[in-house]
């Protein structure tokens, strides 16, 4: 690894500085390794400069617009989120999910009329990930209105399952009653990439809290 790490520094000291500048952001980016990030600085040079105007205009606009729906957390560029201002959904039952990508994992199966909660993260005491940390605050502040529901499909990996625990014991006492998916998803699972069938399967035999 450091001779990997020694061997791309090495290389960096043939290119321009600003080469190197765009290199060096490239590969802060979540998948892409030091080889990565070269391969696209220069398809980046390379490209049209319309391309690459409209590329950076997108990533801005982007940027400043997207916001987090006031009521249920996800990403949107309103105030409220498609989901949240559509009145055919039911805004009595609330899926907890960790993430916008496990909403739209959901949302694909087209099956889910109740609307979402996204927490943005999930309870990890080893990486020092408590609840104030994640969107916990604004669901509780959102079970005040009436809801029938709360459905924890947070992921089967140790850190969903203390979250959802976690959210269990903060909820029942209210009252409202409170289920978990099916553990149909594999275990340490990522929700976004299990398809739609299991998705339902699990939705369909969440079991009472
Ligand atoms: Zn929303």
């Amino acid at each position: 690894m450091q001779y990997l790490e020694k061997k791309v520094r090495d290389s960096m000291e043939y290119y321009s500085g600003q080469i190197n500048k765009l290199i060096e952001e490239l590969s802060r980016l979540p998948g892409i390794g030091a080889k990565s990030a070269q391969r696209l600085a220069f398809h980046i040079i390379n490209m049209p400069k319309e391309q690459v105007d409209a590329l950076t205009g997108t990533i801005q606009t982007a940027k400043n617009t997207v916001r987090y729906c006031n009521n249920c957390c996800t990403l949107t560029d309103g105030e409220l989120c498609p989901i949240c201002s559509n009145p055919k959904r039911n805004q009595r039952v609330i899926m907890v999910v960790e993430n916008p990508r496990d909403l739209v994992a959901y949302e694909k199966t087209q099956k889910f009329d109740g609307v979402y909660h996204v927490l943005h993260g999930a309870i990890s005491p080893m990486l020092g990930i408590g609840p104030a940390d994640i969107r916990l605050k604004e669901l509780i502040l959102r079970l005040q209105g009436e809801v029938d529901e709360v459905i924890l499909a947070t992921n089967s990996s140790l850190e969903g399952e203390t979250t959802a625990m976690y959210m269990s014991k903060l909820i029942k006492p209210s009252g409202i009653k409170v289920t978990r998916i099916a553990s149909g998803v594999p275990v340490g699972g990522d929700l976004e990439y299990i398809d739609e069938v299991t998705l339902l399967r699990a939705l369909e035999g969440r079991t009472e809290l």
